[in-house]
């Protein structure tokens, strides 16, 4: 079976890096991030998508998120304006900026954009979990949709 490909962004969508006052230290998973990525890993093709460079990725991947993700993709490899699925044939993109969906009005594929409160925002940390909630909907009725199609 083919797995669908959805995608990822990273900071502040899946957590934030620590930082001393050098380097980065440490990336810190927002609440039901792992428990996310375990239940989609089964069903999905999973790519990671950030708007920062490769060696920055390369780093963050380097504290335990490089297991859940097949493929991922920094400005190094694919620089633009905006994330246009189209460019990594992903079904879905999870981002916690919402300006990526308004640019995607224009083409029509606002729907194919999932946007979740970033992290640490106020209303994040009202709910911590609103974005796993927000997420898993949104993926199932995906898969309900194209069952009767079939
Ligand atoms: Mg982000």
């Amino acid at each position: 079976m083919i797995k669908p490909r959805i995608a990822f962004d990273l900071d502040e969508t899946l957590g934030v890096t620590i930082t001393d006052s050098t380097s980065i230290i440490g990336f810190r998973l927002r609440d039901g991030c792992i428990e996310l990525l375990e239940q989609l890993k089964l069903k999905y093709h999973l790519v990671l998508w950030t708007v920062a460079s490769r060696s920055y990725l390369d780093k963050v991947l380097s504290f335990g998120l490089k297991d859940y993700f097949q493929e991922t993709y920094s400005w190094s490899e694919i620089a633009g304006s905006w994330k246009d699925i189209r460019k990594i044939k992903v079904e879905f993109l999870i981002d916690d900026n919402e300006y990526y969906k308004e640019a995607a009005k224009k083409y029509g594929l606002e729907s194919h954009y999932i946007i979740v409160p970033a992290y640490g925002c106020f209303e994040d940390n009202k709910e911590p979990l609103k974005w796993v909630q927000i997420v898993i909907p949104r993926l199932s009725s995906f898969y309900c949709d194209s069952e009767i199609q079939e």
